[in-house]
């Protein structure tokens, strides 16, 4: 069976090299190209192990999508955009951006639409809702030109580092063997470390904190493109702009969280995003930074409560309401989600 090989597959490496650092493990995990988490392509919506916001309904992505048209505008209209969103899942969200801005005189006209994806299942899936799009492994391949990019429950799936102070030292958190279980153990810290800033690592005995090098990298490739050739970038997730000092390591599978170590490949593992180190990131190159906004501020913002008046006028009302709350209400998706705005105008 696939779920004992990749098993056996990670107990192999870690007896050849030592345990796996946690960034590491969930690197493997979410993509190993044969047996990883993403290359399953079952993960969303209600039959999935989680759902998000583009699943729940469309005006999330109608209102994300007008988002951008509006910024399109005050750019002044320039052709030859690259419209790009990172980790598009079943390509819903997107589907959903293009029939919303439709109606806006030029905009589909002045874009192409890229996907960096990393499955070749969800690439399929994507296909399917939104045929003229382009795949591309890395945003760095994508054609230079302004740049409208959207992010949604991207940042999540990158590989974190998560480190512990124990007494007045630190150790890294790594996954090594016990006789045939995986199970959590603590390393010297590696390099990702050299990340942490100078106030965090001052914090009390027990403290956690999370580093992502990979979400960095990919902000600073945000960064440099807007800042070099103009246009913007809607980052949406869960996420937190002060440090929690306690893991936000999680695994979820059938909508449940579960042991993240228990049945490697088969759950969806995240980390809550920290807003605060991206942000850092834009404002040093010099882009408008946010607020980091919670989702339910910014949806309503820009009229999803409209949106879903339209809506429920002509269909299951009830039903329509029920996707708002789920959206906006500070107990459902619309606090613990942010959205941080940067751009280049
Ligand atoms: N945006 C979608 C899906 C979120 S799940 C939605 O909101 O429904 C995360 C997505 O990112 C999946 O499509 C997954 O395959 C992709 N992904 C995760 N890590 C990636 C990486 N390193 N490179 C490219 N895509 C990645």
């Amino acid at each position: 069976m696939t779920l004992d090989t990749f098993k056996t597959r990670l107990l192999r490496r870690i007896d050849a090299g030592g345990p796996l650092l946690l960034a590491d493990y969930m690197q493997a995990c979410l993509l190993d190209p044969k047996d990883g988490y993403y290359m399953r392509g079952e993960a969303f919506g209600a039959d999935g192990d989680f759902i998000t916001a583009p699943e729940v309904s469309q005006m999330f992505g109608e209102i994300i999508g007008l988002s951008l048209a509006d910024i399109w505008l005050q750019m002044g209209q320039p052709r030859d955009v690259a419209l790009v969103e990172l980790g598009p899942g079943r390509g819903t969200l997107m589907a959903d951006i293009v029939r919303a801005t439709s109606r806006i005189d030029g905009f589909l006209d002045a874009v192409s639409i890229h996907f960096v994806e990393a499955s070749p299942a969800l690439r399929q899936q994507q296909k399917s809702r939104v045929p003229h799009a382009q795949w591309r492994s890395r945003l760095e391949d994508i054609p230079q030109g302004p740049m409208l990019l959207v992010a949604n429950e991207f940042f999540d799936a990158l590989p974190i580092h998560q480190f512990v102070k124990t007494g007045e030292t630190w150790a890294e958190v790594a996954v090594t063997r016990d006789d045939d279980t995986l199970t959590f153990a603590k390393v010297p810290p590696g390099p990702a470390f050299l990340h942490a800033p100078e106030a965090e690592r001052r914090a009390e005995p027990g403290t956690v904190v999370e580093i992502s090098p990979a979400s960095l990298n990919v902000a600073a490739t945000i960064a440099d493109r807007l800042k070099d050739q103009g246009g913007a970038a809607l980052i949406i997730d869960y996420g937190y702009t002060a440090p929690p000092h306690t893991p936000t390591f999680q695994a979820l599978a059938n909508h449940q969280m579960v042991d993240p170590l228990a049945a490697p490949g088969c759950a969806d593992l995240t980390a809550h995003v920290d807003f605060a180190a991206l942000a850092r990131i834009f404002m040093a190159a010099g882009l408008k930074t946010g607020p980091v906004e919670e989702q339910g501020a910014y949806l309503m913002a820009r009229g999803v409560g409209a949106r879903a008046q339209a809506l429920a006028a002509k269909a299951d009302a009830a039903r329509v309401l029920a996707d708002l709350k789920r959206l906006v209400d500070p107990t459902e998706m619309g606090s613990l989600f942010k959205v941080l705005e940067v751009r280049s105008i």
